[in-house]
């Protein structure tokens, strides 16, 4: 595995790879690599000549009073963990590599990006859309690789790739939990046992309303109320939202026949967690 920390030597070898035809799978991360990130990787894998990771804890995406010193940077396991997976490149850029000194150009996405976490973070997804266009300038993928664990995110960055025209496939795949069901999260790192217990919550209020919605439920108040007991019964008490949506557009108002996403983000101690099921009709 080529690691790179310089975006001259990146380009340096991505140029000959695009020369030779061949078709390269990105996958963006913050680190503190898990399961749900090596799921990227493995698919990317499979549909890609070269498989390209890069691990940058974005400053911009993080907004005042939140975790980015704190959050969790392992490079030397994470290292490891792409090699042992049979990844091509490692990208891993100091900050000035992504902004240079004055930057003053940043990519906001209106609609999909103003409500939930876009409403209990501001400028998160400023902050978002604006490094995955550096990264995808930087890497020129054939093929990009999101996981739905991050939902909104993913809406963001397919209406960004869409209104952009920018020639990149955007493929997203599906959350990857513990066994206990807990969503896997580099965040999880920061959980205390106790806490790490009570988290569980999220995954059961979504599989409750989950049962409820194969009952025949469809009221978004008592979906959401069915989640919104499981978090309260494990003492969560810092929700930023638990909401329904059309799974397609996020709009408020789910359409007849169409497919739900139920969506949570709570606090558990110092951690923010997000969470989601989708239903089918
Ligand atoms: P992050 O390092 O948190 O920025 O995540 C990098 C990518 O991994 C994003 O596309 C996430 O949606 C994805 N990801 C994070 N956790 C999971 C998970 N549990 N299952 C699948 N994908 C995930």
């Amino acid at each position: 595995m080529r690691v790179f920390d310089n975006v001259d030597e990146l380009r340096a070898w991505r140029d000959p790879c695009r020369a030779a035809g061949e078709k390269v799978g990105f996958i963006p991360t913050m680190g503190a690599l898990h399961a749900g990130h090596l799921s990227l990787v493995k698919r990317a894998r499979e549909e890609n000549d070269r498989v390209v990771v890069s691990i940058f804890v974005n400053p911009t995406q993080f907004g005042p009073g939140e975790d980015f010193e704190v959050y969790p940077r392992v490079p030397e396991a994470d290292r490891a963990l792409l090699e042992a997976d049979g990844v091509d490149a490692l990208f891993l850029p100091p900050v000035e590599a992504i902004y240079p000194e004055g930057a003053q150009t940043g990519v906001t996405v209106s609609g999909v990006s103003l409500g939930l976490c876009g409403e209990s973070r501001p400028g998160h997804f400023t902050g978002v859309a604006t490094v995955v266009t550096i990264l995808f300038n930087l890497t020129a993928p054939d093929r990009a690789y999101f996981g739905l664990k991050d939902y909104q995110q993913f809406a963001v960055i397919c209406r960004m790739v869409k209104d952009l025209a920018m020639p990149v496939e955007v493929v997203g795949l599906p959350t990857v939990r513990e066994p206990d069901g807990l969503a896997m999260s580099s965040r999880n790192a920061r959980l205390t046992p106790d806490e790490r217990e009570t988290a569980l919550a999220l995954n059961r209020g979504l599989t409750d309303a989950e049962e409820a919605w194969s009952a025949g439920e469809r009221e978004p108040a008592k979906l959401e109320g069915i989640a919104r007991a499981a978090l309260a019964a494990a003492g969560i008490e810092r929700i930023d939202y638990v909401t329904l949506r059309e799974a397609e557009t996020l709009a408020e108002a789910v359409g007849a026949g169409k497919a739900a996403v139920l969506l949570i983000a709570a606090h558990v101690g110092s951690v923010r967690l997000i969470d989601n099921r989708t239903f089918r009709t």
